[in-house]
């Protein structure tokens, strides 16, 4: 679908810059980004699955920011950020929802 595909991703400073195929742009705050992380690990702890269910501090998210963004087939991207954590993998469509649940608060 032309409306979850991005023609440019961009790494800002505090947030991830996308402009969309259908002329929409987004603006992810990594803080957000970080928060919907949707790998197993994150999941569980969000959903207190997790046993130590240890959510990071206001500081953990100020001084986070993205090291890398690789392409995973040709429907999501993977967020390398700066605490080592790799494992989640976002689809075009779940940043695109995103963008919009964000901008409808
Ligand atoms: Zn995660």
């Amino acid at each position: 679908m032309q409306k979850f595909r991005p023609t440019h991703i961009k790494r800002g400073d505090t947030s991830l810059e996308i402009q969309w195929k259908d002329s929409h742009q987004s603006e992810l705050s990594y803080r957000l980004l970080r928060q919907k992380c949707p790998c197993a690990r994150c999941d569980a702890t969000r959903s207190e699955k997790d046993p130590f269910h240890i959510l990071p501090s206001d500081d953990f998210f100020e001084n986070l920011h993205l090291v890398d963004i690789q392409q995973v087939g040709r429907y999501a991207v993977r967020l390398v950020w700066s605490d080592g954590h790799r494992t989640g993998i976002y689809t075009f469509q779940f940043l695109r929802e995103l963008s919009e649940e964000a901008s409808a608060i």
